[in-house]
């Protein structure tokens, strides 16, 4: 189970890159479904709150 809370503004890490390379995404919008923005190339998608919890590893604090 996943105990981490996210908010908005947060900066989190994935565990799979994204095709730019980057695996760092900030929190655009949080509810049934999580609008997240790339860091690497701004690339802004919608993902399912159960599919963010398995993708998500965690916050990055010292981005
Ligand atoms: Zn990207």
């Amino acid at each position: 189970m996943d105990a981490i809370t996210y908010e908005i503004g947060d900066l989190v890490q994935v565990k799979k890159p994204h095709p730019c390379g980057s695996r760092i995404w900030e929190i655009m919008q949080l509810g049934a479904d999580v609008r997240l923005k790339c860091q690497g190339c701004g690339h802004i998608v919608m993902v399912p709150r159960v599919k963010f919890n398995r993708m998500a590893k965690g916050k990055v604090e010292n981005y």
